[in-house]
């Protein structure tokens, strides 16, 4: 098998979208997660698969009304980022600055109005463990089946069930329990055509990142037996000779635990079978034809002798991989966000919609300035501009009923209940406001890696402030 080429021109599932200036020369060790990060899924179909088994879970809790067993997945009722209200039954898109932009009470969106009733136009408190973020794509199914419950709850109660809270532990559960029972692996290592997206550049980006001499590290949340199958139908079949993918990896650590990982300390194992179920207790050094379990990242680094800084960290759950070790271990990020792709498209699609709303805008801005300056004058007893004011007041209103077409045209172009991933109206997202703060760079692909080559230096944008020209 010889190396895929590389692209010509860098196509748009291949920029590196940079927050903070990187070299990757400095780098001198690669982490990578693997599900979501080095191994591709088709989301709508793996979570589709997840979904089941946690209904066929939920099921055995008595919950088999009609209703129940009719409920089926819907991939675009949830986005990554969308915060859940588990005392109130809400999903809820937030700001940067915690406020809420949107909401849906299971699957209905709520009225501005009771919106505001229910939170007092305030900043939610997304510290308090009552609201819970939806940190990757493997939260598409729960996010789904909860919107889907409070509905059925409302209408027709569930067992055992007294409030939206008990509603949201059990699908938890329930989405816990189908993970680690193996029959959704199993059915994706049996029709991986079905569920994996392969990146044959995905392949050559890690031997040259090897060969430039940057050590290798896989940190991954799943177990031995699932990974070494999963990253061998990803990889192997891309690599030169009889190379296989554990060729790639100085280190490789499964069952990973994070953010436990990255928090708190663990002892590491060495895995001893194909099986991972026997373990022997690690001592000495590092050797990359052995395999880890658990362990913790300031041990990896000791190991290692290199600092945070030295070791990039590549993954896609933007807490677990992203924000615990930016901000506890100071390691360089980058944030695999595999919506990128549509929402890149979604920008392009939304230019000449955006270039309408902004001359629309700066009209209505000019129009308010001088209503209120007419407005001001009235306050000194000249009540001559009445008129005009009444003028101006019908075309403010009709620049607002033309901007709300404009927008519903916009927001035509991505997810129909909650619009684009990166804003939450005309500001930025919370999602957005943490990818900015916590991931030094973010991509759709681990290949977009590969593109720019191990010794790229990424440079930051510079950055603007309002009062910025
Ligand atoms: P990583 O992304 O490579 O660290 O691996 C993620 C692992 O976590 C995979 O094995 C998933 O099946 C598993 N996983 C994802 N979501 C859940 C969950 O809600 N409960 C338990 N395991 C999960
Ligand atoms: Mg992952």
């Amino acid at each position: 098998m010889t190396l895929p080429t590389w692209p010509d021109r860098v196509a748009p599932q291949h920029r590196v979208h940079v927050n903070r200036t990187l070299n990757l020369r400095t780098i001198k060790a690669i982490g990578y997660d693997m599900d979501y990060t080095l191994v591709g899924y088709q989301a709508a179909e793996w979570e589709e698969r997840a979904y089941k088994y946690l209904k066929e879970n939920l099921l055995d809790l008595g919950w088999g009304s009609p209703r129940f067993v009719a409920l089926e997945f819907d991939a675009e009722r949830v986005i990554r980022g969308l915060v859940v209200d588990q005392q109130l039954g809400n999903l809820l898109k937030v700001n940067r600055f915690a406020y809420i932009k949107q909401a849906r009470h299971g699957l209905q969106e709520m009225p501005y109005e009771q919106l505001r009733a229910q939170y007092f136009g305030s900043p939610i408190d997304l510290t308090d463990p009552r609201f819970v973020q939806l940190d990757t794509l493997f939260s598409l199914s729960e996010g789904c089946v909860f919107a889907q419950l409070v509905d059925l709850f409302d209408s027709e109660g569930l067992p055992g069930v007294h409030d939206y809270h008990g509603i949201w532990q059990r699908v938890r559960k329930a989405l816990d329990e189908a993970h680690i029972e193996g029959e959704l692996k199993r059915d994706l290592l049996k029709d991986p055509d079905r569920y994996l997206v392969r990146d044959p550049l995905a392949a050559r980006t890690l031997i040259e990142q090897k060969q430039a001499g940057k050590k290798l590290i896989l940190i991954t949340n799943s177990g031995w037996a699932f990974s070494r199958q999963v990253m061998a139908l990803a990889y192997d079949d891309y690599l030169p000779g009889d190379m296989t993918w554990r060729d790639l990896f100085d280190v490789v650590i499964v069952s990973s635990r994070k953010p436990g990982f990255f928090t708190s300390n663990h002892r590491f194992f060495e895995v001893m079978d194909d099986a991972g179920d026997h373990l022997k207790p690690f001592s000495g050094e590092l050797r990359s034809d052995a395999v880890y379990l658990g362990g913790d990242a300031a041990q990896l680094e000791n190991l290692l002798g290199l600092s945070g800084d030295e070791i990039l960290y590549v993954g896609d759950h933007i807490y677990g991989d992203v924000i615990v070790s930016k901000n506890l271990l100071q390691w360089r990020t980058c944030l695999i966000l595999s919506e990128m792709d549509q929402e890149v498209a979604y920008l392009e699609a939304i230019v000449p919609i955006q270039a309408e709303v902004d001359r629309l805008m700066a009209m209505k801005q000019a129009l308010e300035i001088q209503y209120d300056r007419l407005r001001s004058v009235d306050l000194l007893g000249d009540k001559g501009s009445v008129d005009e004011q009444d003028e101006l007041r019908q075309r403010l209103l009709s620049i607002d009923a033309q901007l709300g077409e404009e927008l519903r045209s916009m927001a035509g172009h991505s997810n129909p209940y909650w619009g684009p991933l990166m804003r939450a109206g005309a500001d930025e997202s919370l999602l957005a406001d943490q990818v900015e703060r916590y991931a030094c760079v973010y991509a759709s692909l681990v290949s977009a890696l590969g593109v720019a080559t191990p010794f790229h230096y990424f440079r930051s944008k510079r950055s603007m402030l309002p009062h910025d020209l």
